[in-house]
């Protein structure tokens, strides 16, 4: 299986004892929804938030009161925390005090050069990170032509500027981050930044929207700088006042990429015709209790039996069901077959059993039934022609055609014209040619 290179920055800074860059593995963060100052309700989200993986969190300081809370907020947390300031540098000054593991702020504005200073010194003096950045809605004056003629390079050249500005003020414990509300811009920025700065990258979607909306569009933004090796933190911005989802789906991101581990992978068929029990809640169920697994166990659920284990054989878990019955498999082998109310629980004590002692336990008489009834549902529906068994159809063909098998395919989706270029499936000859037209 491909593995991506994650190529990262080239300088590692820590916030308390969390490497950022410099190939660390990409950190996840999300951001407090509370108000900071309300001790009891910012502690609870913290400690849901770690539960749930973020490796770091920031909490919004824009009052004194907040600073205050500060002090305690960063003993008791599990995981280290990001002091958000804006506007005002007595406030940054206020937090480095209060032990803040590190300060976000954006140089542009928090009232000019003597200020940044300012903070940039007391941050040094205590060890202390900082987190710079741009936004696209707040660019430098001089930069605003720039900004309509090129909005991608305004965005750069103002998160380089501010580079170089703490560089001058021997300042260079710093990630760097470009906000935009545009998917296309936050990855064209931060693809052209990662090659002018040695700095980690923070990346982010800003005000990416609903859990839906802002799911997908940091999915593809995020996914997509992730999978060039660009970013070293990420932080996905969600309308929810519940910061664990952002945590949660920060991690979906990670573990789809496969640059990151962390508890279960579900998969499961997009369910078609041929489906025979109700998916979509089983699913849900399984989902909700792999939550609180930590082992990276993958686990397949197939909505029938009628390609057998087929393309989830690699999986170390899975089900796959019938009418009244379903199978339970591991690594591509019937375990037992059961009936159906009772596939979410056993699937989950075979998974229990499994993790205790270390390996699947076989019962070979209750596997070779279940085979048995796997082999005869197959049988039974050997015609019949899934998007599984026509992907399997057409690899064969593409093999073929490639000239190393032999073998006819048994469809012959693709053929070579006599020039020896590839010829599209013929419509008139493929089994689902107007399928999706004609069913009622
Ligand atoms: S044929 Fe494939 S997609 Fe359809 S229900 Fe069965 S496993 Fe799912």
């Amino acid at each position: 299986m491909a593995k991506l290179v994650v190529m990262a920055s080239k300088r590692q800074i820590f916030v308390r004892d969390v490497p950022i860059g410099g190939g660390a593995p990409v950190a996840v963060q999300t951001m407090c929804k509370t108000e900071t100052a309300n001790l009891e309700a910012t502690m609870e989200q913290i400690r849901t938030v770690a539960d749930a993986g973020a490796d770091l969190v920031r909490v919004a300081v824009p009052r004194e009161s907040d600073a205050d809370a500060l002090k305690t907020i960063v003993k008791q947390s599990p995981i280290p925390v990001i002091a958000d300031i804006h506007f005002n540098h007595t406030l940054a000054l206020k937090a480095i005090d209060a032990g803040a593991d590190c300060i976000r702020l954006n140089p542009g504005n928090i009232g000019g050069r003597e200020k940044v200073a300012e903070v940039a010194a007391k941050a040094n003096k205590a060890g202390v990170p900082m987190r710079i950045g741009v936004n696209s809605g707040s660019l430098p004056k001089h930069l605003h032509e720039l900004e309509r003629e090129n909005s991608v390079e305004a965005l750069v050249q103002a998160a380089v500027e501010f580079v170089e500005m703490m560089e001058s003020l021997d300042f260079e414990n710093f990630k760097v981050s470009i906000k935009s509300t545009s998917v296309p811009n936050t990855i064209a920025s931060n693809r052209l930044l990662s090659e002018r700065i040695p700095y980690p990258i923070h990346l982010g979607i800003t005000e990416a929207g609903t859990k839906w909306t802002g799911s997908l569009k940091s999915s593809v933004g995020l996914g997509t700088l992730l999978a060039d090796g660009v970013g070293d933190t990420i932080r996905i911005s969600l309308s929810t006042f519940h910061a664990e989802e952002e945590v949660k789906v920060g991690w979906e991101i990670l573990k789809a990429l496969q640059i990151r581990e962390k508890g279960p992978v579900l998969i499961a068929c997009p369910t078609c015709g041929r489906l025979q029990f109700d998916m979509d809640t089983v699913v849900a169920e399984i989902e909700r209790r792999l939550e609180s697994y930590e082992e990276p166990i993958e686990v397949a659920v197939l909505g029938c039996a009628v390609n057998g284990i087929g393309e989830a054989s690699h999986a170390d878990f899975g089900i796959t069901g019938a009418k009244n019955e379903g199978l339970i498999f591991a690594h591509g082998k019937p375990l037992r077959k059961v009936p159906q109310d009772e596939l979410v629980d056993t699937l989950f004590a075979e998974i229990d059993r499994s993790l205790d002692r270390g390996k699947v336990e076989v019962d070979e008489s209750e596997a070779a039934q279940g085979a048995e009834w796997l082999a005869r549902i197959e049988e039974e529906s050997a015609g019949e022609l899934t998007p599984e068994r026509i992907a399997a159809m057409e690899a064969e063909a593409a093999e073929a055609e490639n000239g190393d098998v032999t073998a006819e395919p048994f469809l012959k989706p693709v053929t070579k014209s006599p020039e020896g270029k590839s010829k599209q499936l013929d419509e008139g000859d493929s089994p689902t040619a107007g399928r999706r037209f004609t069913r009622a």
